[in-house]
Formats: C-alpha cells, sequence, structure tokens
C-alpha cells in the first residue's frame, strides 16, 4: 500500500473502532517508512514500555521521521528505482505521536498491524497505565483479529456482482481500496494472517490474545476493557 491508499484504510480503521465506542479523539498521523526508518523511530523511543515490533509502531517521543512520499517504481529485479523520503517532525500533543507502518505490504497485512497499533494509541490516549505486556499486546491483537474477521465477513457478504465483475478483467492488483476481503488472494490472506495471530507461540502476543480473545468472548469487549483498567489484567 502507498501513502493515499494506506490513509483510507486507516479511516475505515478508525470507523471500526468507532463502531467498537472506541473513538480515538486525537488525529494521529500515520506514516508509511522503510525498514530503516522504522528501526531508527524505535532506537529513538526511550521509553521502556515497548517491544520490539517489526513491522509497525505506535510512538510517543518527539522526533524527526523519513517517511515515503512518494509510490517508488520498481525496476528490472524488483528493485526499488525512485523511491522519495522527506523528514516529517512530530510534534507532541497527547501521548502519541504517530503511527509508523512498514510500506509495501499488502492491504490486510497493513490494516492488521495498524488496528494493533491504533490500540496501543487507544490504551495510551485514554490513560491506561501499568498494562503488562502480556495485557497490552494481547488485547491490541485481538482487535487486529476483530478487524480481520470484520474484513472476512464483509468481503463474503454482497461479494457475488463484485466477484463475476473482477473476474472478467484479467486480475489486477490484488490491493483493493474497498472494504472486505475481494480477491482469492485476500481471502486467504486473511485467514493466514488471522490463524498467525491465534497460534503465535510468543507469551506477549500468541499467550496475550489467547487470554484476551477469551475474556472477550466470554464478558465483552467493554467489561474486558473496564476491568483492565481497573486491576491491570484480563478479567477470568
Ligand atoms: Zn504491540
Amino acid at each position: 500500500m502507498d501513502s493515499p491508499e494506506c490513509q483510507h484504510l486507516y479511516m475505515d480503521i478508525q470507523e471500526f473502532f468507532e463502531g467498537l465506542n472506541m473513538k480515538v479523539e486525537q488525529q494521529v498521523p500515520l506514516l508509511l517508512v522503510e525498514r530503516q526508518a522504522l528501526n531508527e523511530a524505535l532506537e529513538a523511543e526511550k521509553s521502556g514500555h515497548h517491544l520490539p515490533e517489526t513491522r509497525g509502531l505506535c510512538l510517543s517521543e518527539e522526533q524527526i521521521v523519513r517517511t515515503i512520499l512518494k509510490r517508488p517504481t520498481i525496476g528490472p529485479g524488483n528493485r526499488i528505482m525512485d523511491m522519495i523520503t522527506g523528514p516529517y517532525k512530530l510534534v507532541r500533543r497527547c501521548e502519541v505521536t504517530a503511527i509508523l507502518i512498514l510500506y509495501g505490504l499488502p492491504r490486510l497485512q497493513t490494516g492488521s498491524i495498524l488496528a494493533h497499533e491504533m490500540m496501543h494509541a487507544y490504551l495510551r490516549l485514554k490513560g491506561y497505565r501499568s498494562l503488562s505486556p502480556q495485557v497490552e499486546e494481547g488485547i491490541c491483537q485481538v482487535l487486529s483479529h476483530l478487524w480481520l474477521e470484520s474484513e472476512i465477513i464483509a468481503g463474503a457478504s454482497g461479494n457475488a456482482a463484485s466477484s463475476s465483475a473482477s473476474s472478467s478483467s484479467s486480475s489486477a492488483a490484488p490491493t483493493s481500496s474497498k472494504k472486505g476481503a475481494k480477491t482469492e488472494f485476500e481471502k486467504k490472506l486473511g485467514a493466514f494472517i488471522k490463524n498467525q495471530i491465534e497460534t503465535d507461540s510468543s507469551v506477549e502476543y500468541g499467550d496475550g490474545f489467547r487470554a484476551g480473545i477469551q475474556a472477550v468472548e466470554q464478558y465483552g469487549l467493554r467489561s474486558t476493557l473496564d476491568h483492565m483498567r481497573l486491576t491491570g489484567s484480563f478479567p477470568y
């Protein structure tokens, strides 16, 4: 995804959070960045509450990030020919200065990372303090999973007309900017990413997700969040 496509996706995900009654009030800039810029931003985040996430980051420090301004052309051998990046100065108005996402991933993958990072932003802006990494990453993965599920459902319903239309045009880029997983590729990718979240073997992301989704299924998202705010842990 490049920047304009991604802003569209960002609005979809903001709507998704609003639909869950979890509106993120502040306008948090979303920047697409290259691997190196993502690593540098992570380095510069002095506060210790970050696990080294490899494809996205919710920033709270003021810093200058090199973001991708224009879609690069891909030359022979899949080499990037003319990547234009520019400095973007982050100003701190609240607890979160920006969300950074690795450039160039497919829509559903970008969205799943974005939903995860949006949840970090939400927790920070709403003053959820002292969550253990397992609880924080777990609930962020839950939101990522919920968003993927909503996309897969949106893609499955009301898809008959569009699938016949899209099959006549020789399968173009699999990055539709519409809601829902439309193509076979997107359906498979969506299922794959969901499965990755469910079966992750790490304590923070995997065990955290499994505890989080169980709590949400049993008590609902709102009660789970309220309980987390009071106790720092999932209800069980
Ligand atoms: Zn995270």
